[in-house]
């Protein structure tokens, strides 16, 4: 064989070769979307709804002069954005897998303002000095949102919860489940401090708080036992 012939049959493998780890890789990919079919969570900063979060602010008599700006905001968001999908994938997955519930939508947006009490639907975070904080605030209420978008799944449980805890105002009862739940994951990825600061953090709320303390006394696990059998 010459060695130009030779040239290009090494060529011609290299690139057969590049093609198969191509083709593989890819295949990987699509298998594990597969496996996973968890959301993406999209960050996003809307200048008008963040004015109207101000506005709010400015309504319960909170301190505007502090109002993150705008730049600060956006800042903000690419440095939570960097630690959040690091650790986005195994969350997700094992949100759903713990409770057997699927994630029903591709992406899920989540707006970032200044200031706000943080909420589910349209999910909405406000800045926290400490960013994994944020990350926990983040998992409380993506744990709302698989709940809310399996509604139907989880009307016998809720059922359950309602019945059970009959005497509980109708924030503790939601929050019975889902502080199990977020426990679990605590203990899985984290540590027990971080589930302490959360659970000191919500401690003003005494619907929260009451919550947390069922939880702790009873078991996280046992707890979402009873709710998952039910699902
Ligand atoms: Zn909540």
């Amino acid at each position: 064989m010459g060695y130009s012939k030779f040239r290009r049959t090494k060529n011609r493998a290299n690139l057969i070769a590049f093609s198969i780890s191509g083709t593989k890789s890819k295949l990987i990919y699509r298998i594990k979307k597969i496996i996973m079919n968890v959301p993406k969570i999209v960050f996003r900063y809307s200048w008008i709804y963040d004015q109207n979060c101000k506005e709010w602010a400015r309504i319960s008599k909170k301190d505007i002069k502090s109002y993150p700006s705008s730049r600060k905001i956006v800042n903000y968001i690419k440095s939570v954005e960097k630690m959040w999908n690091k650790i986005s994938g195994k969350i997700l997955h094992e949100l759903s897998k713990v409770t057997s519930l699927k994630w029903k939508s591709k992406i899920i947006h989540c707006y970032v303002v200044g200031k706000c009490v943080p909420f589910s639907d349209p999910l909405t975070l406000p800045l926290y000095e400490k960013k994994d904080y944020f990350i926990d605030v983040l998992i409380h209420e993506l744990i709302h949102q698989l709940f809310s978008q399996n509604w139907k799944e989880t009307r016998k449980a809720w059922k359950y919860i309602q019945r059970k805890y009959k005497n509980e105002s109708h924030e503790t009862q939601i929050h019975i489940p889902l502080h199990a739940v977020h426990s679990h994951i605590y203990m899985k990825f984290f540590n027990v401090e971080r589930l302490e600061r959360d659970f000191k953090a919500v401690s003003k709320i005494p619907d929260y708080r009451k919550s947390w303390e069922i939880v702790k006394r009873k078991g996280y696990e046992k707890i979402m036992q009873e709710f998952v059998r039910r699902i």
